[in-house]
């Protein structure tokens, strides 16, 4: 049996961020990280790719630019109530960066196996036995020996489940869709190009989709720059949005859209999931059957999710992502600080409870956002009104960007940057 001091299930950002955060706040313990993850990089993770400031802030904290990785910037975000509502821009920066996960998840592991963590790719963890003295974790490729284990597998992991076997989740639906550019979608059916000309003109006039008001009219060259949000399912019980960001796939730009459902309306009657997705992009020309639609859970974060036993703390998916948006990315990184923080801890007083790592948590920047953005979920997705809506993303305006920039933006200057 191998034996490890620290073993990080799991190879995404929360894992990364967790073993960077070690080997910079506590160099001693970096030769004794093993990381586990059952995919070889560049692997597939199904993901908008959506950064946040705060992400970008938790990674140059950590000595690392974001922006070598491929990406492409909206430079405004709009939080829309059938195509009206808010357009939030950050001064003199993107408003997103968008990543592909295959790309930047590569990326973070480079950066982390350059600080001398080793990486153990194609390994599949099957169970973890917590003792008193030691963790033992199952493989399909042997058995490892543990003091500490990290459950950083995301929102289907083993570790949580082998942990926490009877404790009930909640986990939010979401399906995705990856299309051409909004200007190129009659290359993509492959028509010649009379028909192409055709669809264009189709596609862009405004008479076809649209009034002068702007409202159902295909977006301009300015519009493609943005990211977009829109909680118009709400109202058909769906609690969540549809999203339409702009992407990049080998270069090519792309946009990638996708459906964000909570579950919190689960007990009401309502349309398939994959229904309002494909109203929303019927409006700017695209049939959504003529693309693969992907689906993936996201575990969100509730203030009762339990994140630790002795010897195991939970990470990002694992312990929970933002009920309201189902953003993960950063707040995987931010987990993994305050995780490495707790372990460091733990070593240098050699008690391995982990009992105040939820408390630690919860105290902390990211749990206090965490706690707001559970909060918003159950009001936004509770009152599920058109009214109450309408009022939220069009009427309340100032408040509502106000309260964003404190309470869903600008965390992570707030997290502690080193020891
Ligand atoms: C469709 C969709 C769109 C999303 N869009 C965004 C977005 O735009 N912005 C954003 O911030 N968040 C987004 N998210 C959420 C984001 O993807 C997650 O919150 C984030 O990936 C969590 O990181 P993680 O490290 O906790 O887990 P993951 O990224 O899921 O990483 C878990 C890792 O563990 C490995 N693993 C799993 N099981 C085992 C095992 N048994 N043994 C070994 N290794 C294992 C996996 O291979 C994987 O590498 C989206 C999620 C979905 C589903």
């Amino acid at each position: 049996m191998q034996e490890y001091d620290i073993l990080i299930i799991g190879g995404g950002p929360s894992g990364l961020s967790t073993a960077l955060h070690l080997a910079r706040d506590f160099p001693d313990l970096t030769s004794r990280i093993l990381i586990l993850e059952k995919a070889r990089y560049p692997r597939p993770k199904l993901c908008a790719g959506g950064l946040v400031i705060d992400a970008e802030i938790i990674l140059q904290r950590l000595g690392l630019d974001v922006g070598e990785v491929p990406h492409v910037d909206a430079d405004r975000i709009h939080f829309d109530f059938e195509s009206k509502g808010i357009n939030i821009r950050v001064p003199k920066r993107h408003a997103l960066r968008v990543i592909r996960r295959d790309e930047f998840d590569n990326w973070l592991a480079i950066k982390t196996k350059s600080k001398g963590i080793e990486i153990r790719e194609g390994v599949t963890t099957k169970n973890i036995i917590p003792y008193q003295g030691h963790v033992i974790v199952e493989t399909d490729q042997g058995d490892f020996r543990a003091r500490v284990v990290v459950g950083a597998d995301g929102s289907n992991g083993v570790t949580r489940r082998c942990v926490f076997p009877k404790v009930p989740v909640h986990t939010a639906r979401v399906l995705e869709v990856l299309t051409p550019e909004y200007n190129v979608i009659a290359r993509s059916v492959g028509c010649d190009k009379a028909i192409s000309t055709l669809i264009e003109k189709e596609i862009v006039s405004p008479r076809r989709h649209g009034d002068a008001s702007g409202k159902n009219t295909p977006r301009n060259d300015e519009q493609r720059k943005g990211a977009y949000f829109d909680f118009f399912p709400v109202a058909n019980n769906i609690a969540g949005y549809v999203w339409d960001f702009p992407t990049q796939v080998n270069g090519e730009m792309m946009r990638c859209w996708g459906i964000y459902d909570t579950n919190m309306l689960a007990n009401e009657k309502r349309p398939q999931l994959k229904d309002p997705l494909a109203k929303e992009m019927s409006r700017f020309g695209y049939d959504l059957e003529k693309y693969e639609i992907k689906g993936h859970p996201i575990r969100w974060f509730s203030p009762q999710n339990q994140m630790s036993v002795p010897r195991v703390l939970l990470v990002g998916d694992a312990a929970g992502a933002d009920p309201f948006l189902g953003e993960g990315i950063s707040i995987a990184l931010g987990y993994g600080a305050l995780a490495a923080r707790e372990i460091g801890e733990a070593f240098q007083q050699n008690e391995f409870l982990f009992n105040g790592y939820k408390r630690r948590l919860l105290r902390s920047a990211l749990g206090q956002v965490l706690i707001a953005r559970w909060i918003i979920a159950q009001i936004i997705y509770s009152f599920k009104w058109k009214w109450f809506q309408i009022l939220v993303w069009r009427i309340l305006k100032p408040v509502v960007v106000l309260l964003a920039w404190i309470f869903i933006l600008n965390w992570g200057k707030r997290m502690p940057s080193t020891l």
